[in-house]
């Protein structure tokens, strides 16, 4: 289309595509050794319950901090990992940290769930149960401490692979979350079949909670039919009161957003947990230790 429209438009174009490939490519190649060279950061995010504020987990979210761009998100990068083939090796790396950082907090008494995220190819990755297991053994870290999200699109792509890790990982005890629930097309008797604990009711219909009447339909029958299925529920990028008064009035289970939240570094969220969270730190206090 570009060459038709005549003139240099096809030239500049491609120009343009290569300055764009030549970018990824050394953004890659940096990525490669990022790790390494311990750039690589695990930020947290809680979830907080819909009724009495308590925290029973966080959500582990990658950041690199890259020494001239500085700190980049996921979106900037894991696409990257994925298309050069090396986003195994980047998902081990958070494995191993999220494992880390929990042996570390429950050392100082702090027994909390942490969810990692796992992408498209990792589902793929045959040995995916096994690096899980190998990590927690490492640890010491009790499965059930550790959560697996995988979004809806992903779990649909490879409805066999996705069955085959499910069950692999519900075998060894990690919970398993379903993540941006309502983007995906998933058919209620497959969703029967998965053995998930949890649901995350997508940012998109949050968002349009209070002004639209369809979202606000959408979430309330998502929430009846994750808990007809014994699923919990999970809200993402909540921001408002208004958002979370109607979540909670629909039931949701738990809550996840910048009302309450931004994903911050491990030693932020202690500090957070004692000083910011909603509800009294004795609460605090009793669920984690309770469950612990
Ligand atoms: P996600 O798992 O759905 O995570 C939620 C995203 O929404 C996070 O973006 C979080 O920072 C952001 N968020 C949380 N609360 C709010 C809110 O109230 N408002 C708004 N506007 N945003 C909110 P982030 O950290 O940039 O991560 C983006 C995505 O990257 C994640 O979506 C997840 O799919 C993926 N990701 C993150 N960490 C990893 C990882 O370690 N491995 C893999 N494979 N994917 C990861
Ligand atoms: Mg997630
Ligand atoms: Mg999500
Ligand atoms: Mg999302």
């Amino acid at each position: 289309a570009a060459k038709r429209a005549g003139g240099n438009s096809y030239a500049l174009f491609e120009a343009r595509m290569d300055v764009d490939v030549h970018a990824q490519v050394s953004l890659q190649a940096e990525l490669r050794h990022a790790a390494e060279r311990g750039e690589l950061a695990l930020f947290y995010q809680p979830k907080v319950d819909g009724r009495g504020g308590q925290i029973h987990s966080v959500e582990a979210l990658l950041r690199w901090y890259h020494p001239q761009r500085g700190l980049l998100g996921p979106a900037q990068f894991i696409p990257l990992a994925e298309r050069f083939g090396f986003i195994t090796q980047i998902g081990q790396w958070v494995i191993d940290e999220a494992c880390r950082q929990m042996r570390e907090w429950s050392e100082r008494g702090v027994h909390i769930r942490v969810a990692i995220n796992l992408s498209a190819q990792q589902l793929r990755d045959v040995d995916l149960v096994g690096r899980l297991d190998r990590a927690m053994r490492r640890y010491g870290i009790d499965p059930s401490r550790l959560l697996c999200e995988i979004t809806e699109s992903v779990a649909m792509e490879d409805i066999e692979a996705t069955q085959r890790v499910f069950e692999g990982l519900a075998r060894i005890g990690v919970f398993l979350s379903i993540d941006d629930f309502g983007t995906g097309y998933s058919s209620l008797s497959y969703l029967r079949q998965l053995p998930a604990k949890q649901l995350k009711i997508d940012r998109g219909f949050v968002q349009d909670l209070e002004t639209s009447k369809d979202a606000r339909a959408i979430v309330d029958a998502v929430v009846q039919l994750a808990h007809a299925l014994s699923l919990k529920v999970v809200a993402e990028g909540v921001e408002t009161e208004g958002q979370r008064a109607v979540l909670i009035s629909l039931g949701c289970d738990e809550l996840q957003g910048y009302l309450f939240a931004r994903p911050m570094p491990a030693p932020d969220l202690l500090r957070w947990m004692l000083d910011d969270a909603p509800g009294e730190t004795g609460d605090f206090a009793a669920s984690v230790i309770d469950e612990g």
